[in-house]
């Protein structure tokens, strides 16, 4: 497996956030296999499709993307936290990649899958509000 990740794909796109997820989808494209089925490989989504960035053409199991600089932590920020939580207690919620890269040396260090049924919202003292 080729940990590198293809800078190049960079060009073009103002916005950092962009950049690393054009930079970390092609790489899971092109290396990542169905975990669920064992499909040698998955689709992409079209863009803006809210939380889920990938799908296997054999069984269906769609999936989405983290991905963060440096070392995992304890925490994943999301922009669109609404969106996540409808798609992770809907009825076609995703499993998750969590993908840990390292900048300066443009490669993959860790790619993580959370499996859809750990996944489940946690209320907090802001929302009882
Ligand atoms: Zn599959």
């Amino acid at each position: 497996m080729n940990i590198r990740l293809d800078k190049s794909l960079s060009r073009g796109y103002s916005s950092r956030s962009q950049r690393v997820r054009v930079i970390t989808e092609d790489w899971v494209y092109r290396n990542m296999y169905c975990p669920r089925c064992g499909f040698s490989h998955i689709e992409r989504f079209e863009n803006n499709r809210p939380a889920a960035d990938f799908f296997c053409p054999n069984c269906g199991n769609q999936y989405e993307l983290k991905s963060k600089r440096g070392k995992l932590g304890n925490k994943i920020t999301d922009g669109a936290y609404d969106t996540m939580i409808d798609r992770i207690i809907g009825s076609e919620n995703p499993d998750f990649f969590f993908l840990t890269y390292s900048e300066t040396e443009h490669r993959v260090n860790n790619l993580i899958l959370i499996l859809k049924h750990f996944l489940s919202r946690i209320s907090s003292k802001k929302e009882n509000l």
